[in-house]
Order: structure tokens, then C-alpha cells, then sequence
């Protein structure tokens, strides 16, 4: 399978599992937010499936900004523009690439990072997307520098967000709807954090 063709899997992957936990991810933002996440995030993949028969063919920098252009135009809410911003800094790393080495990818991630960063004026331990993310690209990079292989980085990574998923119950929210609620938001995880969670997994689980 050629890298493209496995990107298009990750992608359909993803899209299953978050329309498979469209009620989980919505009935955690009915605690802490406007019960709205598994909704805005199964659309914007339903969406993104639907695309992903013309993507076929094209580079990893078309793919990622196909994707990000979709989930910006269908997703509402904070989440949509947020991921659409992450998956759009992505594809300028791997712009017209046909395939992808650990290097690329290390980059993709550090790119997402800073571009959810920058546009929600956000960081580590404000209770968000990010929380799950950082500890995930950390992981990931520790792994490939130790010289693992993907699937097995990508284990490291997915364990790293699940625990960044459990301290997001720990803190306050400072950013997003969930902010509104302050100390009352402690005790509950966050939305985001948990579809993103959801997304490396879907990665894990297509390596081979
Ligand atoms: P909305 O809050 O507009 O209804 P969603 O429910 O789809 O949007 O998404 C909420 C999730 O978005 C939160 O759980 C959080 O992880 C993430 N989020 C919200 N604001 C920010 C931000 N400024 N930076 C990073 N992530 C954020
Ligand atoms: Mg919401
Ligand atoms: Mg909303």
C-alpha cells in the first residue's frame, strides 16, 4: 500500500470512530460544555468521508488540506476550525509529497500543535484538545528518537493521550465553553481531549 492510500485508511478510520462515539463525545460536552462535540466532529468526518474517494491519488499535502478545508466549512462549533487549523499546518509540511518518512511526521505534529496553539490562544493544562495532544507528540517523538517503528511509537503516542485524557479531569477549563464553569468544571474530561484521544488511536490501529 502506498503512503497516500494509507492515509486515506487513517482518515476512514478516524471518521468510524468518531461517528461510532458520536453519543460519548456529545454526552461529555452535555456535562462541561453545550452537548454538541460528537455532532460537530461526526458531520465534519461523515464529510470528510465522503471526499475521500477524489482524494485518492493525490499527495499527503492535498489530502491533509482537503481534510482541514471540509472540517473548517462543516464542523460547527470551536473544535471545527481548531482541527481544520491543525490538519491545514500539517499539510504544509508534507506539500506534494507522495510519501512520508518519521521526520515528516514528527513535524506534522509539531506543525498541528502550534496552529491549535495560536488561533485558540491556548497551551498544556487549559483543560483542552491540546492536553491530549502535547503529551501524544511528545511520546511520539521520544519513540521514533529511540528508534521504534511507527506502530509501535504510535502505541506510545495513543498511551500518552489516554493519560493526558484522565489529568483533563483534574483541572479547570481556561478556554472554551467549559471555562464558564470554572472550579464546577474540575472532575469532568474533556470533549476534545477525549476525540482527540479517539483520533491518535485510529492512527495505532492502521499501522501494520
Ligand atoms: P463548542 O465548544 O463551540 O460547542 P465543540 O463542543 O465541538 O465546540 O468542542 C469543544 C472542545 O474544543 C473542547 O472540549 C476543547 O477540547 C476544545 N477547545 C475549545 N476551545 C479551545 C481552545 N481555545 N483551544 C484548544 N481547544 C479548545
Ligand atoms: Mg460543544
Ligand atoms: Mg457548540
Amino acid at each position: 500500500m502506498s503512503s497516500t492510500d494509507l492515509l486515506i485508511v487513517i482518515l476512514e478510520n478516524m471518521g468510524k470512530n468518531i461517528i461510532e462515539n458520536k453519543d460519548y463525545l456529545t454526552e461529555l460536552d452535555r456535562v462541561i460544555g453545550d452537548a454538541d462535540h460528537g455532532i460537530n466532529m461526526s458531520k465534519g468526518f461523515s464529510a470528510v468521508n465522503d471526499k475521500l474517494g477524489e482524494m485518492k491519488g493525490k499527495d499527503w499535502g492535498y489530502i491533509l488540506k482537503n481534510t482541514a478545508m471540509t472540517l473548517i466549512s462543516t464542523v460547527g462549533g470551536a473544535s471545527g476550525p481548531l482541527y481544520g487549523t491543525a490538519f491545514l499546518r500539517a499539510a504544509t509540511v508534507v506539500d506534494g509529497k507522495m510519501d512520508i518518512d518519521h521526520e515528516d511526521v514528527v513535524n506534522m505534529f509539531e506543525q498541528a500543535i502550534e496552529g491549535i496553539k495560536a488561533r485558540g490562544k491556548s497551551d498544556r493544562g487549559d483543560k483542552t484538545m491540546l492536553d491530549a495532544l502535547i503529551p501524544a507528540f511528545d511520546a511520539l517523538k521520544a519513540a521514533y528518537q529511540n528508534g521504534l517503528e511507527s506502530k509501535k511509537a504510535f502505541q506510545m503516542a495513543e498511551d500518552a493521550a489516554l493519560e493526558g485524557l484522565e489529568y483533563t479531569k483534574t483541572i479547570i477549563a481556561k478556554k472554551g465553553r467549559a471555562s464558564y464553569l470554572g472550579e464546577r468544571s474540575i472532575g469532568h474530561q474533556d470533549p476534545g481531549a477525549t476525540s482527540t484521544y479517539i483520533a491518535i488511536r485510529s492512527i495505532k490501529e492502521t499501522l501494520e
